[in-house]
């Protein structure tokens, strides 16, 4: 999969790059990251990518010729970084990771001119209700979201076990010691006996969902077992409050 990022800032993608899943993904060739300076695309002297804002008021507005230039020499679907845009979550990076190719805008000073939205970008997202100063950081963190899912750049089963992925939330993990500062591991967990531990995980993702997140419950076609775990939870989460 390649993944195009026009950004005025290329250098703040060097570090996101070199490391970890991504660096492994990008040296396996599963990952192809295209970061573009739209500077490159600014034809006059001072190389200028940003114009005030027609009608008045602060800040600076990116102009759309480079944007449009840039994005005539690139291919896949374009999304721009925007906090108005629909909300990045994992069944949209799932769509994306399954595209050939990508092209992400990242936006800076007020943002970029209207037109280029019009006329180019066939989806805006937000990583979020806040504003940033620029669509670096949302573009790193679907770029990183997407990436992890691309086949081969990590295990099929570490993903699929993670939070949102069958739409509860991941169950607690463990790691050695057995006990630490007094405080025990599960004694499912070290039982050895596959069926128990998975019905144990299933009970804790329900468990977490239900009680952090129950917008994530609500239209859930529950099949058997997971009625039966969430029926019990709700039992007992009656008599602890008594
Ligand atoms: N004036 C814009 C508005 O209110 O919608 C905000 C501009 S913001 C200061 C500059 C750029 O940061 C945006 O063009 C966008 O690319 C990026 N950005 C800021 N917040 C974002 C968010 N929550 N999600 C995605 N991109 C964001």
């Amino acid at each position: 999969m390649k993944i195009n990022i026009l950004t005025l800032f290329p250098e703040m993608f060097r570090g996101f790059t070199g490391e970890s899943i991504i660096k492994r993904a990008l040296e396996k060739n599963l990952l192809e990251i295209n970061v573009i300076n739209i500077r490159d695309f600014c034809y006059d002297k001072h190389k200028q990518a940003d114009d005030k804002v027609f009608g008045g008021g602060a800040g600076m507005l990116m102009k759309p010729e480079p944007l449009i230039r840039a994005l005539n020499t690139l291919g896949g679907k374009v999304i721009y970084t925007s906090p108005q845009g629909v909300r990045f979550d994992q069944k949209l990076a799932i769509e994306l990771s399954q595209e050939e190719e990508i092209t992400i805008i990242a936006g800076h000073y007020e943002g970029i001119d209207e037109r280029v939205v019009e006329s180019r970008v066939d989806l805006e997202v937000s990583i979020g209700d806040f504003v940033l100063t620029g669509g670096e950081l949302p573009a790193m963190v679907m770029t990183d979201c997407i990436a992890r899912l691309v086949p081969g750049a990590i295990k099929q089963e570490s993903y699929e076990n993670d939070s949102f992925f069958n739409g509860l939330l991941d169950y607690p993990n463990y790691t050695r010691p057995e006990e630490y500062e007094g405080m025990k591991v599960p004694e499912v967990l070290l039982s050895g006996h596959h069926k128990n531990i998975e019905i144990w995980r299933k009970k804790e993702s329900l468990k977490r969902t239900y009680l952090r997140r129950p917008d994530l419950l609500k239209g859930r076609e529950f099949d058997k077992l997971e009625k039966k775990l969430l029926n019990e939870i709700k039992e007992e989460l009656k008599k602890e409050s008594k």
